[in-house]
């Protein structure tokens, strides 16, 4: 496994951006709590990769 954000991953529910965007970045993702699993089932906002894509930075 890498610790290195998936950029080839579609776009999930859950994301901001699109994977890969400039000015974005992975963080956990709160519904599952990473687990990339809900009540044992995939994960509908991240679709089962345990992060979405958030943006970073601004202000
Ligand atoms: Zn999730």
């Amino acid at each position: 496994m890498s610790d290195k954000p998936d950029d080839t991953r579609h776009e999930a529910p859950g994301d901001e951006a699109p994977p890969g965007t400039p000015g974005t970045g992975q963080d956990l993702c709160r519904h599952c709590n990473g687990s990339g699993e809900v009540n044992g089932g995939k994960c509908p906002e991240c679709e089962g990769t345990g992060y979405v894509i958030e943006g970073i930075g601004g202000g």
